[in-house]
């Protein structure tokens, strides 16, 4: 008898477990929903590194970190455009988040540079046509998370950037980041390790909370 109460007590542990991981898992009560994109996957593997490093994988990583900590906040929910190793189609990642009315859409990627293995830092990219309705928002959340990545991780500020980018075709605000150079041996080291990638993640999740909590008090 005793055993048998020790088995029913393990089971309800058990389940409460399980029925706690799902209750964390959905995340249609919160408050704030956001699309991160790992940049590129499958056949594009995007920028080569020094070393030989895709800059797939380290975008798949971070934006995993970054779903990690939405799944364990209560306000910000967090959507990936891919969890796997595959290439989804640009216009299939803004029309996800279009879908789901996001209320913001970051992309994220690593850079290189073809000629110059010394140049590093970090820069935000917003799209270049100024006449978006969305522009000024995703100029404020670009310029916010320059300042913070770059204070946090201690590299080079090389300022927001404006290009034409797919990110054009959210209908919310939208930043493209280039997380660090893969073709600068020394930052593609830092952006294979955790320690790199956890606190770009956790930067990256803490500064779109604080804009989605100015913005919605506007
Ligand atoms: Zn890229």
């Amino acid at each position: 008898m005793k055993a048998l109460t020790a088995k029913a007590f393990v089971f309800v542990i058990v389940l409460v477990c399980i029925c706690g991981w799902g209750q964390i898992g959905q995340s249609q009560a919160k408050r704030f929903l956001v699309v991160i994109d790992p940049g590129h996957g499958g056949w594009d593997p995007g920028a080569i590194g020094y070393y030989g490093t895709q800059e797939k994988d380290i975008n798949l990583d971070i934006a995993r970190f970054i779903r990690l900590l939405g799944l364990y906040d209560d306000e910000i929910s967090i959507v990936l455009t891919r969890s796997e190793d595959v290439y989804v189609p640009h216009r299939e990642r803004t029309g996800l988040a279009n879908r789901l009315r996001a209320d913001l859409f970051v992309s994220i990627h690593a850079n290189a540079h073809p000629r110059h293995a010394a140049a590093n830092g970090i820069e935000v990219l917003v799209h270049d046509d100024t006449n978006l309705p969305t522009y000024p928002q995703s100029r404020t959340l670009a310029l916010l998370l320059q300042k913070r990545l770059t204070r946090a991780l201690g590299v080079t500020d090389r300022g927001i950037k404006h290009q034409t980018l797919f990110i054009r075709w959210a209908e919310m605000p939208a930043v493209l980041i280039e997380t660090g150079f893969l073709t600068n041996p020394a930052e593609e080291m830092s952006l294979r390790s955790f320690t790199y990638q956890w606190t770009v993640a956790q930067v990256i999740f803490n500064t779109i909370k604080e804009y989605l909590r100015s913005a919605k008090t506007r």
